[in-house]
């Protein structure tokens, strides 16, 4: 029988069929136990010390109970704490980016994604470096500063030397007053010396997706291609922070498998990163199987509602409490709205998910990966964020700083962060102002900043953060951090 053990390597042992089993057993045996719960919230809490906050988060057993309450008076505690925490961490700050693919090309068969091999009417597409000009420059021209590359696997179309070239193409151009600062990147499972490559091309967090945490389904969602190998791709993160990389992204395509078996081997995925490399995964995602090409998210079992979404979102932000959290476009606006209020972190905006997607005037369908929900543009997510009172962050000091892995951690934990982050944040925003926004979020957002800048605690870095505002609107001068 395969033991459990968070600090083994081998995926069968951190994340163990029977563990998870044992947990969710364990969940329905107490999910009306109110003394536990209130015990397990009580935990969960956000807690003042001397400089700032701290967390325990929870383990993937008590979280589970959280997930399996059902008592609608519980649920809103689980809420208001997920806000507590983002608030105490975060603040009201946003994190902005986009996504960019590069190719369409796949050798896999992933029995939800258009890209699989088998489909052979899609177009298919890869970017030349000439073409991700474009690209970089649309985005640029939008406000983008940080953006999650994407990419099928393909060894052949998309190796690992194009990535590379890609990469410091999109590091090169710098188009009017904008440049992309922090490029991260979605491909699949590769080899430690693979990550290193990334590391040394000066990515910000590695994404990969585990799609789902149960081997058996697993092995039926992935039946051909080099994904198929679960092992290969749950270890991931671990080859990759041998690389060196010291952010890594985890996430589960919800609507696959049972979401509380997900959630459970999430957390226990988070917890055995904590054990062996001491560090938790810098972020989280949490994206649902969409509509695309020739897939159909109702041929999958396991689809949930909004409440349940919500219901997990939150769960997740008492769970780990200092990593990010991540939601895409493939949600609407409506069901980002609440789970904003729920510990998110980070949203991508303006949005295409198409292969040259950005430079073409008309979104393109064609060659999508999935449809998009929420198809405002940047400056209208801008501006309804800070309606709803968060300051929309370009942000991309803290990596660019050194701060990456347990470092930017400890910056969370010793309540630095509105020192550092806050005042980073309306720095950038002024940029976005400046640059890219129209006349109503510009005046909407200079608004907000006024007002933000008073809870900046430094008096010094207070006066700075002003000074440097006004120079960025007085000048061309920009990308100044704390
Ligand atoms: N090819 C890389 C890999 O295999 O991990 C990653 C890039 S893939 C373009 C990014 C993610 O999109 C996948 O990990 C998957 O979770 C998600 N995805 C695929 N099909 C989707 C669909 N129909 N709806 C929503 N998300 C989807």
């Amino acid at each position: 029988m395969v033991k459990y053990d968070p600090a083994s390597l081998k995926a069968d042992e951190f994340i163990n069929h029977r563990e998870i089993l044992e947990t969710l057993k364990y969940a329905d045996e107490n999910k009306d136990n109110t003394a536990l719960i209130e015990e397990i919230l009580e935990k969960a809490r956000p807690v003042k010390n001397g400089r700032g906050c701290t967390c325990r988060g929870l383990s993937h057993r008590e979280a589970s109970v959280l997930l399996a309450c059902e008592d609608p008076v519980i649920r809103e505690k689980i809420y208001s704490i997920a806000d507590e925490i983002k608030q105490a961490f975060y603040g009201n700050r946003i994190v902005m980016f986009a996504p960019l693919y590069l190719s369409n090309y796949c050798v896999n068969g992933c029995l939800y994604c258009p890209y699989h091999l088998k489909n052979k009417h899609i177009p298919r597409k890869k970017l030349s470096q000439d073409e991700i000009k474009k690209e970089v420059i649309a985005l640029q021209d939008m406000g983008h500063k940080r953006l999650a590359i994407e990419a099928g696997e393909d060894p052949v179309n998309n190796p690992i030397e194009y990535i590379l070239d890609s990469i410091k193409t999109i590091y090169s151009i710098h188009h009017k007053n904008g440049d992309i600062r922090r490029v991260n990147v979605n491909i699949a499972a590769t080899t430690v010396e693979n990550y290193r490559k990334l590391k040394d091309a000066g990515i910000g967090t590695y994404i990969l997706f585990q799609e789902t945490y149960h081997k058996e389904s697993y092995l039926k969602l992935h039946p051909t291609g080099p994904k198929h190998d679960y092992d290969y791709h749950t270890e991931a993160m671990d080859r990759a922070m041998e690389g060196g990389i010291d952010d890594v992204g985890l996430g589960v395509l919800f609507g696959l498998e049972m979401y509380r078996y997900e959630f459970a081997g999430l957390i226990m995925h988070a917890e055995h990163l904590e054990a062996v490399h001491g560090v938790g995964p810098h972020t989280i995602s949490v994206p649902r199987v969409k509509k695309a090409d020739d897939i159909d998210p109702g041929q999958f079992d396991n689809g949930i509602s909004d409440d349940t979404f919500a219901h997990i979102t939150a769960c997740i932000r008492l769970a780990v409490p200092y990593t990010g959290m991540i939601i895409s476009t493939r949600e609407s606006r409506e069901v980002r709205d609440k789970l904003l209020k729920l510990g998110v972190s980070q949203i991508s905006g303006g949005s295409r998910t198409s292969v040259g997607g950005y430079a073409e005037d008309e979104r393109p369908h064609d060659t999508e990966q999935f449809d998009v929900s929420d198809q405002r543009p940047l400056d209208e997510v801008v501006s309804w964020l800070m309606e709803n009172d968060h300051i929309p962050s370009f942000c991309t000091a803290c990596y660019r700083e050194g701060r990456t892995g347990d470092r930017f951690m400890s910056l969370c934990k010793n309540g630095q962060i509105q020192n550092c982050c806050h005042p980073n944040a309306l720095m950038t925003l002024a940029e976005y102002l400046e640059d890219y926004a129209s006349a109503e979020t510009k005046e909407q957002g200079y608004k907000m900043i006024e007002r933000e800048l008073q809870k900046i605690p430094n008096e010094k870095t207070r006066g700075l953060a002003a000074e440097h505002i006004e120079e960025i609107k007085n000048s061309n001068r920009r990308d100044f951090r704390f």
